[in-house]
């Protein structure tokens, strides 16, 4: 079937902030052939083409003049298997949770603790998704991307990806590389990460001493369901700023003046601070503006009560910057993509 492009599409549906903005040209594409027309489609009317998964990590701020392709591909595949091992590869489009859950019933282990985050596959390796003490970049095999400059499709080992603190080389380069297909290294043998608090102390309310990687990824999935909105009930993009990373000399300042300041001594010196912590000791925890407002449980998402527009979550946004500057001296940078 070939690829079937809508003009003066909503994308209410296909951002989880449900920001009601419109797109000029909207297709899906389920195929690498599908992909391939719509980069040709959009070098020969001269429109912008902005891909999207699941919308989950994006912020709309108007309507969106180019031909927006929503990932839909989907299949997953055994590429490699030993005892110890298996190389899972998987398409663009398929639902991220849903894959980790396949993973997980297959006995293979490295994804539980990046259970119920939303959003797609292909999405994943541009912020290196990461919770709970894992980052994609720890279970990251290999991925496939399309170069939209030359049409060719190059290879990407881990190295290459550059992952960093939700960050990598894809999110640099937003109009080149188009991610088709992310190959993920999991293990038979579960090495589990039971770092972060949260995690232990539920498998323990749990009464679990052994925990398995699936009673890992149902402790997460518990912790996540009662902090964090669900977006098909409240409109969200999760965290809407990264956790600073700031000099152990002011992460000292700040401390003396706040003894209550959660904060991370990174191995390269560094301090990382709780973002959530600081906008919540602000006051900003629960405050509404119209239909933006900040999560009453969770300061560090920023939602919508219905109509707020995405000029509405932006001006909110940098009121929390401009007031977390001026109180702590720190400056939050903002997590998801904006269009
Ligand atoms: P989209 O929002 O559709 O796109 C994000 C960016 O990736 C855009 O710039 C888009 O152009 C680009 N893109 C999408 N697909 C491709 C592709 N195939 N090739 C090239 N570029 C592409 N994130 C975390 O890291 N950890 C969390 O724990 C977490 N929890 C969340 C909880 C909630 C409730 C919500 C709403 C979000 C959360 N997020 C979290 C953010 C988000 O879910 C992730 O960043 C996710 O990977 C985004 O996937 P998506 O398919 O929705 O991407
Ligand atoms: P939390 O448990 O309230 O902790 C607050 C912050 O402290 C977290 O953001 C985390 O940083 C950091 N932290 C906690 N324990 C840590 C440890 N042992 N070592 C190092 N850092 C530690 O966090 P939360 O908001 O409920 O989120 C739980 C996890 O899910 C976090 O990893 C978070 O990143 C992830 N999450 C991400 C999003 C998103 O949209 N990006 C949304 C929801 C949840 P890190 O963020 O660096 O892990």
């Amino acid at each position: 079937m070939s690829l079937q492009i809508q003009t003066n599409v909503s994308l209410k549906p296909f951002n989880t902030f449900g920001v009601d903005v419109r797109a000029r040209l909207f297709a899906e594409a389920h195929t690498d052939a599908d992909i391939r027309q719509a980069l040709a489609y959009a070098a020969e009317h001269k429109v912008e083409l902005l891909v999207i998964g699941g919308g989950s990590n994006l912020l709309l701020t108007g309507d969106v003049d180019a031909l927006v392709l929503r990932m839909t591909s989907r299949g997953i595949r055994i590429v490699h298997e030993d005892c110890d091992t298996a190389i899972v590869e998987a398409e663009a489009g398929e639902p991220w949770h849903p894959f980790v859950q396949e993973t997980l019933a297959r006995g293979m282990s490295g994804l539980e603790n990046l259970s119920l985050i939303p959003g797609t596959v292909g999405a994943a390796p541009m912020q290196n998704i990461g919770a709970y003490g894992v980052e994609l970049k720890d279970v990251f095999d290999s991925l496939i991307a399309l170069d939209r400059q030359t049409g060719e499709t190059r290879e990407f080992s881990l190295i290459e990806c550059a992952f960093g603190y939700r960050d990598s080389v894809f999110k640099h380069q937003v109009d080149r590389w188009l991610i088709l297909r992310v190959r993920f290294r999991l293990s038979f043998s579960a090495k589990l990460k039971l770092d972060y608090g949260p995690v232990r102390q539920r498998l323990q309310e749990q009464g679990i001493k052994t925990p398995t990687p699936i009673h890992v990824s149902r402790a997460i999935c518990s912790i996540r369901s009662e902090k964090l909105p669900d977006p098909a009930m409240l409109g969200n993009a999760g965290s809407f700023f990264k956790n600073p990373l700031v000099t152990a000399e002011l992460a000292a300042r700040i401390r003396e003046a706040h003894p209550g300041v959660v904060a991370y001594p990174q191995a390269d010196g560094q301090v990382k601070l709780a973002a959530g912590w600081l906008i919540e000791q602000a006051g900003w925890k629960g405050f509404r503006d119209g239909d933006a407002g900040v999560h009453a449980l969770q300061s560090l998402v920023l939602v919508n009560y219905g109509a707020a527009s995405g000029l509405d979550l932006l001006r909110l946004a940098k009121r929390i910057q401009a007031d977390i500057l001026e109180r702590f001296g720190v400056s939050l940078e903002m997590e998801p993509n904006l269009y």
